[in-house]
């Protein structure tokens, strides 16, 4: 049964992913009770660390959720350190430990993302998560959601929010399906315990190694205990878009081939890598269809090359709750108003994310000269202003200024 507010909609939350839950955990803060059907057995996260911005890390303390996670996560001191494929030499680097918080109110962390899931769920009361309810589909009824679910039962709602990530029912029931092109790259991720890594690695910094056609990010995360590896190369043809999907070390060593000895060692090291192909969608022009809505990767799944995939589902989520909590007489109109404000950001940060891969695979030679040089110029941190000073509140109240502190 989905949850009744007191004389509020009954609101399910398809997807108990980061963003299900943390939307879930959101609407309770705001008084406002929501049920979260996941098709798994257990709320379990695959697919190792993930990099926790200061934009994200801002909503997270809001729910109380990063004091949780403190024990678990890696406060960042370095960050943006680009290093070249060939010998390691460094052409960047951001101080984050001078710089984050002054200029942003939150440090940058690492977690393992079932440390994040797990700290997210202690938010949401335990009964109002059903484990086990794989969504096949939904039909409209009046001014109702009927909810199937693979095992044939089915629930009632009258406001859905479709969290089920990049594969969405919920987007093909109420947009249609998202076309999804071969970006020619996939992803290889894995972890090395802390123990097997060089000192280079075990330090509380983000490094990404870029060279012709690839590159890898790694940073230590869970307390210091592993290594988180995170690398770009081409896909060979392989479309397989899944956490659980995976490849042999031998495949991840192979691609980086002649790279920095430092590196394939570390890679050497690794545990069995996931391989996630990467898919291209386009921006969608709407989420909402009445009284249901898209959240997340459903709504706006983007390439993990600016780490914000996971902070813009907690956004979201941050969003929706205040919209839905302020127009709760008028679900339909709260979604408009939630989509409203919030494709425009995500779009932009598809976009950029998009063009990102050319711009760290270049191979040697001039243009490569040429973004090393500017690298050494640039300051990340200040020339992406604009993803960390996002303020769900300001939004909404239609304040969102610049941030005086990063402007020149
Ligand atoms: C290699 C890689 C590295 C990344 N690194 C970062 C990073 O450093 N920082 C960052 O912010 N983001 C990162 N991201 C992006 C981030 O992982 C995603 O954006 C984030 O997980 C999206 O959360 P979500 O809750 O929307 O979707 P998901 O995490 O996909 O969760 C969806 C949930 O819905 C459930 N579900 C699916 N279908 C159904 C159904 N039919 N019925 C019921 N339940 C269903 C799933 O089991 C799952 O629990 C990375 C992504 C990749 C691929």
């Amino acid at each position: 049964m989905t949850a009744r507010t007191t004389a509020g909609p009954r609101i399910a939350i398809l997807g108990g992913g980061i963003g299900g839950l943390a939307a879930a955990a959101f609407l309770q803060r705001q008084g406002i009770q929501a049920t979260v059907y996941e098709q798994a057995a257990r709320l379990a996260e695959v697919g190792a660390g993930l990099v926790i911005a200061p934009n994200a890390g801002r909503q997270l303390r809001e729910l109380g959720v990063l004091e949780h996670l403190s024990k678990d996560s890696v406060r960042l001191d370095t960050g943006w350190q680009f290093r070249r494929w060939a010998d390691g030499t460094v052409l960047s680097e951001e101080d984050l430990a001078a710089s984050c918080e002054r200029l942003y109110g939150e440090h940058t962390y690492t977690a393992h993302r079932a440390a994040l899931l797990a700290a997210i769920q202690s938010r949401v009361p335990g009964h109002l998560v059903k484990l086990g309810h794989k969504c096949i589909g939904l039909d409209a009824t009046g001014e109702t959601w009927r909810i199937r679910f693979a095992d044939g039962r089915s629930a009632e709602a009258d406001v859905v929010i479709g969290a089920d990530g990049v594969h969405s029912a919920v987007r093909n029931a109420i947009i249609g399906s998202s076309p999804a092109t071969d970006s020619g790259l996939c992803a290889f991720r894995a972890l090395v315990p802390a123990g097997d890594a060089p000192d280079f690695a075990r330090r509380p910094a983000q490094t990404l190694w870029i060279g012709p056609g690839h590159h890898l990010v790694h940073y230590p995360i869970s307390a210091g205990k592993y290594v988180n590896l995170v690398a770009f190369a081409p896909a060979d043809g392989d479309t397989v878009e899944s956490w659980t999907a995976t490849a042999t070390v031998e495949e991840f060593l192979a691609e980086f081939n002649g790279w920095d000895r430092r590196l394939t060692g570390l890679i050497r090291a690794a545990g069995t890598p996931g391989r996630w192909a990467l898919l291209d969608r386009a921006p969608l022009a709407r989420w909402s269809e009445g009284s249901a809505t898209l959240l997340g990767d459903a709504a706006h799944p983007m390439f993990p090359f600016f780490a914000q995939g996971a902070a813009q589902a907690l956004e979201d989520a941050a969003v929706l709750a205040r919209c839905l909590a302020e127009g709760i007489d008028d679900p339909p109109a709260a979604l408009l108003r939630y989509e409203g404000l919030r494709i425009p950001r995500t779009t932009r940060l598809q976009t950029v994310s998009h063009g990102r891969s050319h711009v760290n695979h270049l191979p040697d030679g001039a243009r490569q000269r040429a973004r090393d040089a500017a690298f050494a110029q640039e300051d990340p941190l200040v020339a992406n202003g604009w993803i960390y000073e996002y303020d769900p509140a300001a939004a909404l109240a239609g304040t969102a200024r610049a941030n005086p502190r990063t402007q020149p």
